[in-house]
């Protein structure tokens, strides 16, 4: 969107990103990193294991943390470098615009490290696809911040986009923004499945990507 050319990129900095099993080979594949390197594994409190389940959120427990503590995969945030005392991706890369264009540009930039293997999240925020209804609909960020009162509220580093949202600024994306939307509901679901299998018997948290890439190899299935 235009929009972000000045942004901050308080969307990388306030949001968990939540990943899915082909996010996390595909980042992993395309940057030759391990898991560890860049997924974190966020303990579910027990109060909000049924709203996850609720929300269709896939979590996962580990043999070495017990069979009731369940997590979620989201990628790491780490220290700003140009915000002291604000949190941000590990792959958002930040400028001194100012600094770097002895003052001619007027701001300081954020821009995705990873934007070509970025996750769906990524891909698809703020859309969201309603499978029932076949539609995708999108909550603007900006209406999201003014109605706030959290612990975000009025802090730059984390202010969302300024201004609302338009239709026109997503026309011409819509038709990436719908593949996209319906693509990240898919992986959602697949991961759903994994976690599930996962749970039966759940392994030491150092296993999970050998299985992770195990049940995708296997989820083209030939019919015979
Ligand atoms: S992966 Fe890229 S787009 Fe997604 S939160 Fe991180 S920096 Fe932002
Ligand atoms: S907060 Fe809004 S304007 Fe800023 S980068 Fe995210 S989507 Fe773009």
């Amino acid at each position: 969107m235009d929009l972000c050319k000045e942004c901050n990129s308080g969307c990388c900095r306030r949001f968990l990103v939540y990943l899915s099993g082909s996010d996390i080979i595909r980042i992993s594949e395309t940057l030759q990193m391990d898991l560890g390197v860049f997924v974190d594994a966020i303990p579910v409190p027990e109060s909000k294991v049924e709203m996850h389940i609720k929300n269709r959120a896939p979590m996962f427990l580990f043999k070495e943390a017990g069979n009731k503590q369940y997590f979620v995969l989201a990628l790491k945030s780490t220290e700003s470098n140009l915000y002291p005392d604000a949190s941000k991706c590990l792959f958002l890369l930040e400028f001194d615009a100012q600094q770097l264009s002895n003052g001619k540009i007027p701001h300081k930039l954020s821009r995705c490290g990873i934007h070509a293997c970025r996750p769906y999240t990524c891909r698809t925020f703020p859309a969201m696809y309603y499978p029932k209804e076949v539609a995708v609909k999108i909550k603007d960020p900006f209406l999201l911040m003014e109605n706030e009162h959290g612990k975000y509220s009025g802090q730059e580093p984390y202010k969302l986009c300024s201004r609302p949202l338009s239709r026109e600024d997503f026309c011409k994306f819509s038709e990436g923004y719908v593949k996209d939307t319906v693509l990240d509901n898919y992986e959602n679901e697949f991961f759903l499945q994994v976690a599930e299998k996962w749970n039966k018997t759940p392994g030491l948290s150092d296993n999970l990507y050998d299985f992770i890439v195990k049940e995708y190899q296997n989820r083209i299935e030939l019919i015979k």
